[in-house]
């Protein structure tokens, strides 16, 4: 069994389609799921997934790139974490590749809510769920800076080098790979996926972007995240199943879910 540790079923192109995409996972052994949160706004929709159905939960939180949304408070954050089969704090981070224009400093918004996001965390217990893109140095700087020791967590969708997985491996977080890893030109994290210890390995689709190979293109769902698995466990020359077992695994310790 399989565990996508990072989709977004409430978005338009899979919110219609959840009857499907559930028989899909059953039928590509998925059996969970973590829907994750992108603004205040969608969080409603976002739990109400995780109510209704009991292998999925969800996050609470607001992604770097979205811009003209409610902004997060800590005590925000701190409350929706609470509430029942919400299970992390994000996706937060910071994303320094969608400038349009601004410079880095002109970003300060971004790190500042990346810090409520950490507070939050720590306040709570939660994990975070961290993004990060074109920006991994100050990712780590303000992780560091916030008691990022105290706060756990995952680099979801991992792109960035060596240097930065050993960075966040040290910090004691999970590193969660996506399709991209099936990607022929993904050369160096794939290297990183060999890397990293298979005891602090995600896997997940970040669906519906995405997609791995063979569907690259297409609008993903969770019941691809084996493709993932499969290429992890080929990189690090494993038995699938050993991939698939220690995923899930690693998955119920750092979200607290429990073993299926
Ligand atoms: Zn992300
Ligand atoms: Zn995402």
């Amino acid at each position: 069994m399989f565990v996508d540790s990072h989709c977004h079923l409430s978005f338009p192109e899979l919110a219609g389609r959840i009857d499907t995409i559930r028989a899909e996972m059953v039928a590509a052994l998925v059996d969970r799921a973590l829907c994750i949160c992108t603004t205040l706004e969608e969080f409603e929709q976002v739990h109400a997934l995780a109510l209704a159905y009991d292998n999925f939960w969800c996050s609470a939180g607001v992604h770097p790139d979205n811009e003209d949304v409610r902004e997060p408070a800590v005590e925000d954050l701190v409350a929706l974490a609470q509430l029942p089969r919400v299970v992390a704090i994000g996706e937060t981070g910071l994303d320094y590749y969608r400038l349009n224009g601004r410079s880095v400093a002109e970003m300060e918004w971004q790190r500042e809510r990346f810090r409520v996001h950490i507070r939050a965390a720590r306040a709570t217990g939660r994990p975070l769920v961290i993004h990060t893109r074109s920006a991994s140095e100050d990712t780590l700087a303000i992780l560091r800076e916030e008691g990022g020791l105290e706060a756990r967590g995952v680099f979801h969708c991992f792109t960035e080098t060596r240097e930065v997985a050993r960075a966040a491996l040290d910090l004691g977080f999970f590193i969660s790979f996506s399709g991209i890893l099936t990607f022929k030109n993904a050369t160096e994290i794939q290297e990183v996926a060999r890397m990293v210890p298979l005891e602090r390995c995600l896997i997940e689709t970040d669906s519906p972007y995405l997609a791995p190979v063979p569907y690259r293109g297409k609008t993903n769902t969770p019941a691809w995240v084996p493709h993932v698995g499969r290429q992890l466990a080929q990189l690090k020359g494993l038995p699938l199943e050993d991939v698939a077992a220690a995923t899930s695994r690693n998955f119920e310790a750092l979200f607290g879910v429990p073993r299926s």
